[in-house]
């Protein structure tokens, strides 16, 4: 049998040396398997000529049959051109070329009938079609074509011929050569309960469909085969991991818990809150590990969901401990944690980087005899030499920070893994969630505490900056505190930290009866929190700062966050920042500071943080500005999205179908020996033994 994952493409006729390297490295296709799996993004009907008399500058793209009756060499520089002359008998437009002028001459020649493809447009009143594909009429079945695949193909390859007709031919005799009919991947069952077309038929079809009916069809198989076996692969690797790892039982509420709740906590639980409590409950008091995802907007009270998960832990025993991503958010934490404890009989420890070694003697030490309840700490933690006594429960804050080899090694704290809590702030629309964290259980809490003000957001350009100058004086003078943030990246280092020093010399200025503070990453650790300490306690009553205060720090004084170069931030990182403030009872404020002149996807990022305040809204419109490749938090996770066919921000109700059909194999086959789901699980493997299949971090 045609092994077309290991078979390479120098293989197929139409392929040499040359084009094989050539698909290579501008495309990744090595094998004959990639060719099959690339896809075209579009489809042109080419059942109708047109006439060329019929041609106008409003049409899309047409395709003519005729022929070239002479060449002609226009322009000088970059307005250099060559025209064609073309005609079908009803009259004549010209072809136009700006590149390849010499290629074109030689390769076409006069009063031979070719198909001319492209777009018109009008050019000083007479219509042209700049740079169309031209194809020997002799080689095209005009009537045959039905809808015409266009396939991405770049300038390098197009100069050596392999433009998108090409590329159609070499599939074409690929499948020439796939004679027999290419095995199924999804069991029978499957393929009939939800009505799919057949593996070879999609595959055949998604290069040459007829109609758009049937194409339809093809696409809906491809992409839930493909959506499939990315929630399979999750489910497997979960359900596995349930089956190998019991769970610590935390079988009771006991005395701290419910004094905690019913003395010490100063409000109610928010229904949210509630419900993500008793989700928690129910995933320690079983047998299992529990890996849950917490998901909850800045402000909606994490923390304390994380406090109370905690004490279960204590009344059953075990040790707890939650990582913060930085020292100051640790260090706000320990404190938080210690005052809400107040009086009850539960020992708290910090441990970051900076803890002396004076300290971590004893601190170690009482770690491992179990006297220690609740530890936090940073990656310090992580370190191997820290020990534990029975460590029952993990609460990582800020996910994003934290990569899944660092959850993994909290889990070896322990010869039974702990139970995994994992919280975020930036929240992930759901179709991301399944594919990034699907091997978690998600919990969301969706609700804000009461009495919270919704920060009101504004957009301003530069050149009003006095009005706002103006606005935070009197937010000053009543009070409060002020944040301006300044964007800073890496490759941009240099002129951003002047912008920033800039910035602060003029607010200074500006600012003259107050006293500013400036916080930036090239500071040492020290600085820093000395700088973050002052502005918490009303020391300086403006930050001026780049983007370090972005995660967790806590200063319900501060009600003005001002973002300066707003265009540069994207959307998740502006919703962050936004909540520094709005944390306090008084109204706070967010003001997006941008220039005059923007693009079309800045207006709209602008229009979408004055308009909403929910971080899941932000989330999803996020997604669909961008897509899932740049979404902040993807790349981390080190799972690229190499998807084919399916689009996660349009198929959101697919997968979460396919979710359902995945599971159901996952539940019906747990050992992987039902004969029905063998050629499911046999594909699973081989869709991870080929190299270029970027699973990511799940394997
Ligand atoms: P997150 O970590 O989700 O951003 P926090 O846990 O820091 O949010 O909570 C934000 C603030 O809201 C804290 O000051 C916290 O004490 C307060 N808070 C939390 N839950 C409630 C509640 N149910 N009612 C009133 N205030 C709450
Ligand atoms: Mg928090």
């Amino acid at each position: 049998m045609l092994d077309i994952a290991t078979r390479s493409i120098r293989f197929l006729p139409g392929v040499g040396e040359q084009r094989a390297s050539l698909l290579g490295s501008e495309l990744n296709i090595r094998s004959l398997y990639d060719l099959l799996y690339y896809f075209p993004y579009k489809y042109i009907d080419r059942s109708r000529v047109f006439k060329v008399n019929e041609l106008g500058g409003h049409l899309q793209h047409v395709q003519l049959v005729g022929e070239i009756r002479s060449f002609e060499e226009l322009g000088e520089g970059a307005s250099r051109r060559l025209v064609a002359h073309f005609t079908d008998g009803t009259a004549f437009v010209d072809l136009v070329w700006f590149k390849g002028i010499k290629f074109v001459k030689n390769r076409y020649g006069l009063n031979k009938q070719y198909v001319v493809f492209g777009k018109p447009s009008m050019f000083n009143g007479r219509v042209n079609i700049a740079h169309p594909d031209v194809d020997d009429a002799s080689m095209l079945q005009l009537n045959n074509m039905g809808l015409q695949p266009y396939y991405n193909t770049t300038e390098k390859m197009k100069r050596h011929g392999l433009n998108s007709n090409a590329i159609a031919k070499l599939i074409q005799n690929l499948l020439d050569l796939l004679n027999k009919e290419m095995e199924e991947t999804l069991s029978s069952d499957i393929v009939q309960k939800h009505g799919l077309m057949s593996l070879d038929n999609a595959l055949r079809i998604i290069h040459f469909p007829k109609n758009t009916k049937e194409l339809q069809l093809a696409q809906y198989r491809l992409k839930f085969e493909e959506l499939f076996f990315i929630q399979l692969n999750i489910l497997q690797y979960a359900r596995d991991r349930q089956m190998r790892y019991m769970g610590h039982r935390f079988a009771k509420v006991g005395e701290i818990f419910n004094r905690f709740y019913h003395e010490n906590l100063p409000f109610e639980l928010t229904g949210a809150q509630k419900r993500v409590v008793r989700e928690i409950r129910k995933d320690v008091n079983s047998n299992c590990q529990m890996n849950r995802l917490l998901q909850g907007d800045v402000g909606s009270g994490k923390t304390l969901v994380a406090l109370m998960s905690m004490l279960l832990a204590k009344d059953n025993g075990y040790q707890a401990c939650i990582l913060a991503p930085t020292e100051i958010l640790a260090e706000q934490h320990y404190a938080t944690i210690k005052r809400m404890l107040g009086g009850l009989p539960v020992r708290v420890e910090l441990l970051t980087g900076s803890t002396k070694q004076k300290e971590r003697t004893p601190l170690f030490e009482a770690l491992e005899s179990g006297g220690v309840d609740i530890l936090v700490g940073t990656h310090a933690v992580l370190e191997d030499n820290v020990l534990f006594y029975n460590l029952g429960l993990v609460v990582i804050d800020e996910q994003h920070r934290f990569g899944v080899a660092q959850r993994a090694k909290m889990w070896a704290k322990n010869s039974i893994p702990p139970h995994i809590l994992v919280m975020t702030a930036t929240p992930i629309p759901r179709t991301l969630a399944m594919t990034l964290y699907g091997d978690l259980d998600v919990s969301v809490i969706d609700e804000l505490p009461p009495g919270r003000k919704p920060i009101s957001t504004s957009h301003i350009f530069r050149n009003r900056a006095d009005s706002m100058y103006s606005f935070i004086h009197k937010q000053l003078q009543e009070g409060r505190q002020a944040y301006v943030v300044y964007p800073l990246i890496k490759e941009n280092e240099k002129l951003d930290l002047k912008s920033l020093e800039d910035g602060y010399a003029h607010l200074c200025n500006v600012f003259c009866d107050y006293s500013l503070g400036k916080l930036h990453g090239k500071m040492k650790p020290k600085e820093k929190d000395e700088e973050m300490r002052r502005f918490a306690s009303g020391e300086t009553r403006i930050l001026v700062s780049t983007t370090v205060i972005e995660v967790g720090v806590d200063v319900p004084n501060a009600s003005v966050m001002v973002i300066e170069n707003a265009e540069r931030f994207g959307l998740s990182q502006l919703h962050q920042l936004r909540g520094r403030v709005g944390r306090g009872a008084s109204q706070s404020y967010c003001i997006l500071v941008t220039d005059y002149k923007l693009s079309e996807e800045t207006r709209k990022r602008m229009e979408i943080m004055t308009a909403s305040n929910d971080g899941f809204e932000i989330a999803e419109a996020d997604l669909k500005l961008r897509g899932p490749g740049d979404m902040e938090g993807t790349q981390q996770s080190g799972i690229a999205f190499d998807l084919k066919i399916a689009n996660l921000a349009k198929d959101e109700q697919l997968l979460q179908y396919v979710r359902e059909v995945a599971r159901g194999v996952v539940d019906a086959d747990p050992q992987r020996n039902n004969p029905l789901y063998r050629v499911v699980w046999e594909r699973l493997r081989a869709i991870k033994d080929m190299k270029n299949w970027n699973w990511g971090a799940i394997s």
